[in-house]
């Protein structure tokens, strides 16, 4: 292990300054103190009010189809959607930093530092009940899409709290690939209105160029 490293290993990959919490683990273990427990604490308090109301109300959004931002955050949905959005920007960039992946986190960093949403990163909201006899599968690690120069065009994971699956969608800008199906959440564009998506489905190379998949 180089000393740059070594250096790397330990530093906060969000403010790249002060040292990784020792005590933490989970994406937490890939910050420090601050940036975990201050910065990023009201995305993390938001998350949990939005998971709070899906829950609660699950049966009944399912069979809409489609839930309401001003219910979990009355007053406003917008603030409350772009913290949402902050915290699984927080998370998906902490799993791209622990696997390594050669993808840049600078506009990650940016997005939370500054509060404002990632551009290219969306949400989807799907529903994952399973019926008697059937299996669930799910990819509890980052789905990763690179082009033939090994360049990262797309990152996925999903967080999964049954029945409710949040699939977490990077697509780097300008890339020659159409967004996985369903409706892409993202706090500068939405509504109050959010769409249920599939669970399954993800990006897939626009017309004109074809995917080869090996
Ligand atoms: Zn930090």
């Amino acid at each position: 292990m180089s000393a740059d490293r070594a250096t790397t290993a330990v530093t906060c990959w969000l403010c790249r300054a002060r040292p990784v919490d020792s005590g933490a683990s989970g994406a937490a273990a890939s910050l420090c103190a601050l940036c975990e427990q201050e910065l990023t604490r009201p995305y993390a308090l938001a998350a949990q009010t939005f998971f709070d109301y899906l829950s609660s109300h699950w049966q009944m959004i399912r069979k809409l189809g489609r839930f309401d931002l001003s219910k979990p955050f009355p007053g406003d949905a917008r603030t409350g959607a772009l913290l949402v959005h902050l915290h699984f920007v927080k998370l998906l960039a902490c799993k791209l930093h622990t696997n390594d992946v050669p993808l840049p986190l600078e506009s990650f960093a940016v997005a939370l530092q500054t509060r404002r949403a990632h551009a290219d990163v969306t949400l989807r909201i799907a529903d994952v009940r399973v019926a008697p006899g059937r299996l669930l599968l799910h990819d509890a690690e980052v789905r990763l899409l690179c082009n033939q120069d090994g360049a990262v065009q797309s990152a996925r994971w999903t967080e999964l709290r049954q029945p409710i699956a949040i699939k977490v969608n990077y697509l780097q800008h300008g890339a020659p690939l159409l967004p996985p199906p369903g409706e892409a959440w993202h706090p500068d564009r939405q509504r109050k209105v959010v769409r249920l998506s599939p669970y399954v489905g993800e990006a897939t190379a626009v017309a004109g160029i074809q995917g080869l998949r090996i």
